[in-house]
């Protein structure tokens, strides 16, 4: 048992029910994630744990520790296991500091669990309004805390900044970091730099405007904030740090009436420090709304969307910024994970940063001055024949851009040529590894786009998009679809080895000193590569599809892999679920493996689904029609394409209100099920409009009783 020197009765009380683990003298026992700027600085000495977001402030995701290699590799079994309250998606990378997890669920709960043993010292869970998942474009995920000081810092779904005690999960403090009438949400992971706690926002499919913020550690109180497009020339500047910048080379960039939707720009997901430079960098997001056409007259380079900005992180002052997309139009955003190294360049090294966002370049940046290195596509793109690199701009394909009332078939789409999904750098084999994809998009402007507060707002007629009733185009649709783990080389600007999956949304990647490589993927295949030449050495099989990005720890004299499962996220919720004939997906779990593991999981039996429940009336082809316009373009995106549930929430198709109109307008127009999740559409769409999408989803249930339904049922993928 240990004890706390020199501190008060009721911290110790604390320590000693919390449990803290590991090794060393009783004396010793350091307080709970207690992390400082030098310990943050100094990740990479400490390999044994996993401090912050990307492993160390580089982000590379590289875990140096090698006592799990290629040579015993196959040895790796499950120590531990603890499962989740909830089957929505999970994309937290936990933190492991002095022998205690501390990983998010969806919903935004956070949970401190003994690494060594998986057991809960403290869950808590911020109580996010359930009908707060509408506003969020891609499930209700979240992907990670922030460590400092024996304090956490959690993002909440609803905006709220929440500051937890380490050591119990109580409150500390709580700050509303933005707007909560208008639809943003935040699910990234918080970062710490020198006593400011950093957190973007989502919302830009829905219509808001993107900012970054910095918070003190200590008090919650608002330090800075960094807006990446203008706002509503109405209303004169903000008063913010980002005033000078935008005025001064933004405004040019945008016409029209572009703020009446907000302008996009959101900053939901990279978020790094260099602290070599005293740097950080945010990766900036698409236009709200998509089309280029509508929200800025298709005019201009509307900055910064789709960027990477960097900032002074004591100010928030802009020092320069890198535009993949300029103009962008398909939802190409530039938030994907960015990561810090020094590479040798032409012989010299140079302090780069390398992203690889959803517009297929993998980028590598000058980080001290903002200019573009190199740029090569990773998977094939139609929208760009490459990057002009005495502009740094991409060369454009013409017709891409959807123009009038064209339609444009474009790869990479906006579920991107990589998304969210964390990739890792072996300084040992100088590779990236990169989850990428390839998921072609219909895009054709919508016509009767009106700006609706709250709802989706793309200006893209995306049901388009939606699945055929058709076996043979089901199948077709399937094989366009890839997934890869791509090994990429850098300084080379090519790929070393690829390996193909049978579908996209696989899993972030984990590189280690052991020469491997782990990743998880849609299928739910857990696994182990050679990090030179992509030879795939274990594999694991998991309760469901993997999203999250690996970590790796070591506790006393033991290295562990650590990966939390629970698919989900834009695609695993729209476009189906890569894994078998449908079925209501398990709790997400925290899986832990060490060598010689030897747990097992319980199995998962999926709850029978109920029969398809067609409606007994007939509707008229125009109210389907309208019907699938409406569903596609706002119901879609969770309850599945073509109304293929991926069985993270209700099929509709079996719904028992589907039958019954009266029940069907309570939901939908009603919002009798919104303590669940299920808001009212009342201020969108009339009583016609939302019975229309019961003719649509009727439609496809009846579709799905029938004989080829039934076949493609029995072959799984896309969501049957
Ligand atoms: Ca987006």
């Amino acid at each position: 048992m240990r004890i706390v020197k020199g501190s008060s009765v009721l911290a110790m009380a604390v320590a000693l029910w919390a449990l803290p683990v590991g090794q060393g003298d009783a004396a010793t026992t350091m307080p709970m994630a207690k992390v400082d700027a030098a310990r943050l600085m100094g990740a990479a000495a400490e390999p044994a744990n996993w401090m912050t977001h990307g492993g160390t402030y580089a982000e590379q995701r590289f875990a140096n520790l090698d006592q799990i290699n290629t040579a015993n590799v196959s040895k790796l079994g499950l120590a531990w296991s603890y499962e989740y309250d909830t089957n929505r998606g999970q994309e937290a990378t936990p933190l492991v500091i002095d022998g205690v997890m501390y990983t998010t669920t969806a919903w935004s709960k956070v949970i401190a669990l003994d690494a060594v043993t998986g057991k809960e010292l403290w869950s808590y869970d911020p109580e996010v309004p359930k009908d707060r998942g509408h506003a969020a474009c891609c499930d209700v995920v979240n992907r990670g805390v922030a460590a400092w000081n024996g304090t956490l810092f959690l993002g909440a779904l609803d905006g709220r900044l929440i500051a937890l005690d380490a050591a119990t999960g109580k409150v500390k403090w709580s700050t509303v970091t933005l707007d909560q009438s208008k639809p943003y949400t935040i699910t990234g992971a918080p970062r710490v730099v020198k006593g400011k706690v950093i957190i973007g926002n989502g919302g830009a499919e829905l219509g808001v405007r993107g900012y970054v913020s910095a918070y003190d550690v200590e008090t919650g109180k608002k330090l800075w904030r960094f807006y990446t497009v203008p706002g509503d020339p109405a209303k004169g500047p903000d008063g913010e740090v980002s005033d000078a910048i935008l005025k001064a080379m933004a405004d040019p960039t945008w016409d029209g009436k572009f703020w009446e939707a907000g302008g996009g720009g959101t900053v939901w997901d990279a978020i790094v420090y260099d602290q070599e430079l005293d740097q950080l960098y945010i990766g900036v997001g698409n236009g709200s709304p998509w089309n280029h056409q509508i929200r800025s007259n298709g005019k201009g380079d509307n900055l910064f969307l789709s960027s990477v900005v960097a900032l002074n992180p004591n100010t928030g002052e802009y020092l320069w910024h890198y535009q993949g997309t300029p103009g962008d139009t398909w939802d190409f955003t530039q938030t994907q994970p960015i990561m810090l190294a020094t590479l040798p360049i032409d012989g010299k090294p140079r302090k780069v940063l390398m992203q690889a966002p959803k517009n297929g370049f993998f980028y590598v940046v000058d980080r001290e001055t903002g200019k573009l290195i190199s740029a090569e596509g990773f998977v094939p793109q139609t929208w760009t024949s490459g990057v002009d690199m005495k502009t740094g701009r991409p060369i454009e394909v013409a017709g891409q851009r959807y123009p009038d009332k064209t339609t444009a078939l474009v790869s990479p789409s906006a579920l991107g040529a990589h998304n969210w999904h964390p990739m890792a750098f072996s300084p040992k084999t100088g590779l990236v590894y990169l989850p990428a994809q390839e998921i072609p998009g219909a895009y054709q402007t919508d016509t009767g786009y009106n700006h609706k507060p709250g709802a989706w707002n793309l200006a893209v007629a995306w049901a388009l998009n939606a699945p055929t009733n058709s076996l043979e185009a089901t199948r077709a649709t399937r094989a366009l679809l890839k997934g890869q783990l791509v090994a990429w080389d850098p300084v080379k600007q090519k790929e070393a080895w690829r390996v193909q999956y049978d579908g996209p949304w696989n899993g972030g990647a984990l590189a280690t000193a052991g020469n491997l490589v782990f990743q998880g993927n849609a299928r739910g295949k857990f696994q182990a590569f050679d990090a030179t030449n992509g030879k795939r050495l274990w594999s694991f099989d998991a309760p469901s599809g993997i999203g999250a990005g690996p970590v790796s720890y070591m506790v006393g004299d033991t290295q562990y892999v650590a990966v939390s499962v629970g698919y989900g996220g834009a695609w695993g919720m729209a476009g189906g679920l890569p894994d078998g004939p449908q079925r209501i997906q398990p709790n997400g779990r925290m899986l832990v493996f060490k060598l010689g593991g030897t747990e097992t999981l319980p199995k998962y039996v999926s709850p029978e689904l109920a029969p398809p429940n067609p409606p007994s009336e007939t509707f008229t082809a125009q109210q389907i029609a309208m019907g699938k316009d409406i569903y596609e373009g706002n119901c879609g995106i969770c309850h599945g394409g073509g109304a293929r549930s991926s069985g993270l929430v209700p099929d509709l198709r079996r719904a028992s209100a589907l039958a019954d109109k009266t029940l069907w307008s309570e939901v939908v127009h009603g919002g009798i099920l919104r303590d669940q999740g299920m808001v009212s559409f009342a201020k969108w769409f009339s009583q016609d409009e939302i019975e229309a999408v019961r003719a649509y989803v009727g439609e496809q249930a009846r579709f799905l009783a029938s004989d080829e339904g039934q076949k493609l049922a029995a072959e799984g993928a896309l969501g049957y």
